[in-house]
């Protein structure tokens, strides 16, 4: 990937933009459309399909169609593998065309979303086509005179909500294990991030993926995401985004067929650095990027920094100047460090959050503001805000901004009270060199993946999933399967 080739590509027009339902493009049924503006800039790239709750019901028909018949589910593992496998394989050779067309939608940088997106998502795809033929049934240990037989099935329909962070990354997540176990979908991306989810369901159809197996539905959550949600035909949900919306798919469960509902919720995760960390700066430089790369649109972002007081000041400083030489802007430019916030709502709502932190007391150490509008982008300068209580709003609740806060704690048993002292259960980690201590924080802070002397890195082969309201089930390992397999049990008498 060079700066010519990327050029190249953003220069390209993209086409008005439908839904993918049964195989086949299709506009919404009244045919209304959505502009999609980038955040690069604030101008109108292309159109998509507005959906309407029949475009969704139409797609959730196709794909009970698809699962009944077993088009896909019927197919022989090795049939299904290598069609996976050649999925992952255009999604390798269309990498940079999907890079691009997501970060003119979604304004991440453009060598993160390279790596982080279409990388990524091949990544996923390719593990689980590997793993489709290595989960068995069982055989329960009963009583000589009966045979127990544990079957491992798809799910059936499975509704897919995403997020506009990483929308490739985060839909590969659910569509990998999902196809692979021979379910069918319907997936939803975001308002702000649809484009290269078009692309990637396009790409599996061109893999051979069977019509109907994966269908795209564009437009409003509130309305084509509420429509999922309250269909009888869908039987589960996953879903990564913000609580109020997690709350209303459980409600929508509890309404129409009690779907399952599994739900990655965001987090306010600790970066708890203890005085004995190994080594100060590349902790104050891992510190910053935990946060602010994506400006900190990051469902893992360690946006709660806790420092030891003895070394609070002079930690805060080599923080504040890491992330004073991180150079924000267009996130198609590769001097770049740091692009877009995905859109000026969320701008505004960052804006609004780093006021409601000074007024409860915080003090803004580094940025505060918009910057760049003369580009009519959504940019903001990283923000560091000190002197934040536990009990600040900025301690409490998820910006998914780049905006950190930082609260000094006096010894172990304060840092682990403060840690825990929010709804969140996502990410944290600890820096130190004392192993026992760092074992001991891996047990005592309540979330779903905690890192020691690192923040922030997994791969594929680790789960990643919330406690409390962070949410529940997990992304990625074999354990994901859970999720998108039922247990059928089967008594046979001899
Ligand atoms: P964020 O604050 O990250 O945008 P949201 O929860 O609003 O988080 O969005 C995540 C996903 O949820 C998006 O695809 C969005 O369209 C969808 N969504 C938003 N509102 C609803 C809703 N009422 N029902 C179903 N999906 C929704």
């Amino acid at each position: 990937m060079d700066q010519t080739q990327i050029n190249t590509w953003r220069a390209k027009d993209i086409p008005p933009q439908t839904h993918l339902i049964d195989g086949k493009n299709a506009p919404a049924s009244d045919s209304a459309t959505m502009e999609v503006t980038s955040p690069i800039d604030g101008q109108v790239i292309t159109t998509m399909a507005r959906g309407t709750a029949q475009d969704m019901q139409a797609a959730i028909a196709a794909a009970r169609a698809a699962f009944d018949d077993r088009r896909w589910a019927g197919q022989p593992p090795a049939a299904r593998k290598k069609v996976l496998m050649k999925w992952a394989d255009l999604i390798d050779a269309h990498a940079l065309e999907l890079a691009v067309s997501g970060v003119r939608d979604n304004g991440t940088e453009i060598g993160m979303a390279f790596k982080a997106e279409p990388g990524s998502a091949a990544g996923t795809i390719r593990y689980y086509a590997e793993a489709l033929d290595k989960v068995y049934g069982e055989i329960a240990p009963t009583a000589d005179d009966v045979l127990g037989l544990i079957h491992r099935e798809p799910v059936g329909v499975v509704g897919a909500i995403v997020p506009w962070n990483f929308p490739l990354m985060i839909g590969a997540w659910k569509l990998g294990p999902a196809l692979a176990m021979g379910n069918s979908v319907v997936l939803k991306p975001a308002e702000t991030a649809s484009l290269s989810l078009i692309r990637l369901a396009e790409l599996a159809h061109e893999a051979g993926l069977p019509a109907g197996v994966l269908n795209v539905v564009t437009g409003e959550g509130a309305v084509v995401g509420e429509a999922m949600g309250l269909s009888m035909d869908v039987d589960a949900l996953v879903f990564t985004g913000s609580g109020s919306t997690g709350r209303r798919l459980m409600e929508y469960s509890a309404r129409s067929n009690l779907k399952r509902v599994y739900l990655e919720l965001g987090g306010k995760s600790p970066n708890i650095i203890f005085a004995d960390a190994p080594d100060l700066d590349e902790a104050a430089k891992v510190a910053a990027m935990g946060i602010f790369r994506n400006s900190g649109q990051v469902c893992v972002a360690g946006s709660r920094l806790l420092v030891e007081a003895s070394i609070h000041d002079e930690f805060v400083d080599a923080v504040v100047n890491v992330t004073k030489a991180l150079k924000v802007g267009d996130p198609l430019d590769l001097e770049n460090h740091i692009g877009a916030i995905n859109s000026e709502t969320q701008l505004m709502q960052n804006l609004q959050s780093v006021e409601t932190a000074q007024r409860e007391g915080g003090t803004v150490t580094l940025g505060g503001g918009r910057i760049l509008s003369e580009t009519g982008g959504y940019y903001m300068d990283p923000t560091i805000v000190t002197d934040v209580t536990p009990e600040a709003s900025l301690s409490q609740k998820e910006v998914f901004g780049p905006v950190l806060a930082v609260t000094p704690f006096t010894d172990e048993a304060e840092a682990t009270r403060i840690a825990n002292a929010t709804d969140y259960g996502l990410a944290g980690a600890v820096w130190t060199q004392n192993l026992s201590r760092a074992h001991r924080m891996i047990r005592a802070v309540r979330t779903g993946v905690m890192h020691v002397n690192t923040y922030g890195g997994a791969d594929g082969t680790v789960p990643l999933g919330g406690v409390g309201q962070s949410g529940n089930g997990h992304d990625k390992s074999l354990h994901a399967l859970d999720k998108y397999t039922d247990l059928k049990t089967a008594w046979v008498k001899l």
